[in-house]
C-alpha cells in the first residue's frame, strides 16, 4: 500500500538545489512539516489500512483503533496531530499532542511514503556529506538501521524518512559515546549483519554489512531478517 501511494506522491515544497540544501543543514531539520507533499486522502487511507492490519495482528488494541478512525474523520484535528508527531522528534520539542500519543507506530507507517519521497528528492541533490550528527538532518528522526559500505564506512538510515548519511564507525549515534570499550559489536552467524550496542545509553543499532553482500540493503526486509539479533540484544539488556 505504501508503494502504491508513493508512486503518485509529488515533490516536497522545498528548493531542491545543492547549495540551498547545504545552507539548510546548518539549521536542521531541513524538511519542515508544511513542506511535506501530504495528500490527505491517501494519508487517511494509509492510516486506516495500517490500523486495520495492526489490529488484526494484535499490534493495536480496539481503543487505539477507534482513535485512528475518529482522527481520520476530523479534518481539523488530523493535521494538528500529525504535525505534532512530526515535530516531536526535534530536540527540545513540546510533548506530543494527546491525539497522536500512543499512535506513533500507525502514524509512522502512514507517513512513510510522503517522508521517503521527500528524502529521496533531497538526497538526489545533496548527499548530506556535510552532516556529521547522529540524528536525521532532514526530519530529526533517529536512525533505526545502518549499512556498512565496501569501503567500511557506516551509513545510518533514518527510521522515519529513510534518509542516509555517513557517521563514525563505532560512535553511538544516540548518545555519542565514542569509548570503544563501552560499545559491544558482534556479527550475525552468516556475517551479513552486525549489531552495535552502547553500554552508556543501552541502545543498539543493527547494520547490513554490504562488504559481504550480493544485493543492496533493503531496510524493511533486513529489519525483519534480523529479528534474532534484536532478541539477542534485548536479552543482554539493551533497548
Ligand atoms: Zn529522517
Ligand atoms: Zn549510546
Amino acid at each position: 500500500m505504501q508503494r502504491r501511494v508513493q508512486s503518485r506522491v509529488s515533490l516536497p515544497a522545498i528548493r531542491l538545489d545543492t547549495d540551498y540544501l547545504n545552507s539548510q543543514l546548518t539549521s536542521p531539520p531541513v524538511l519542515q512539516f508544511d513542506q511535506l507533499p501530504i495528500e490527505w486522502g491517501d494519508l487517511r487511507f494509509l492510516l486506516r489500512a495500517t490500523a486495520s492490519a495492526m489490529r488484526s495482528h494484535d499490534a493495536l488494541d480496539d481503543g487505539d483503533f477507534r482513535r485512528v478512525e475518529t482522527l481520520c474523520r476530523d479534518a481539523e484535528r488530523l493535521p494538528v496531530a500529525l504535525r505534532s508527531w512530526y515535530e516531536s522528534a526535534k530536540a527540545g520539542a513540546p510533548e506530543i499532542h494527546p491525539d497522536a500519543a500512543g499512535l506513533e507506530p500507525v502514524i509512522l507507517q502512514a507517513m512513510r511514503p510522503f517522508l521517503t519521497r521527500s528524502a529521496d528528492a533531497i538526497m538526489a541533490k545533496n548527499d548530506l556529506a556535510a552532516w556529521t550528527h547522529g540524528t536525521c538532518p532532514l526530519c530529526a528522526g533517529d536512525p533505526d538501521f545502518a549499512v556498512i559500505t565496501p569501503a567500511a564506512d557506516r551509513i545510518l538510515i533514518c527510521g522515519r524518512c529513510s534518509a542516509r548519511w555517513r557517521f563514525h564507525q563505532l560512535t553511538c549515534p544516540f548518545c555519542l559515546n565514542a569509548d570503544r570499550g563501552r560499545i559491544t559489536s558482534f556479527a550475525s552467524r552468516d556475517g551479513l549483519y552486525r549489531l552495535y550496542a552502547c553500554d552508556e545509553c543501552e541502545r543498539y543499532l543493527k547494520a547490513y554489512d554490504a562488504r559481504r553482500a550480493s544485493r543492496p540493503v533493503m531496510p524493511i526486509v533486513d529489519g525483519v531478517a534480523t529479528l534474532p539479533l534484536d532478541a539477542a540484544a534485548i536479552q543482554k539488556g539493551y533497548k
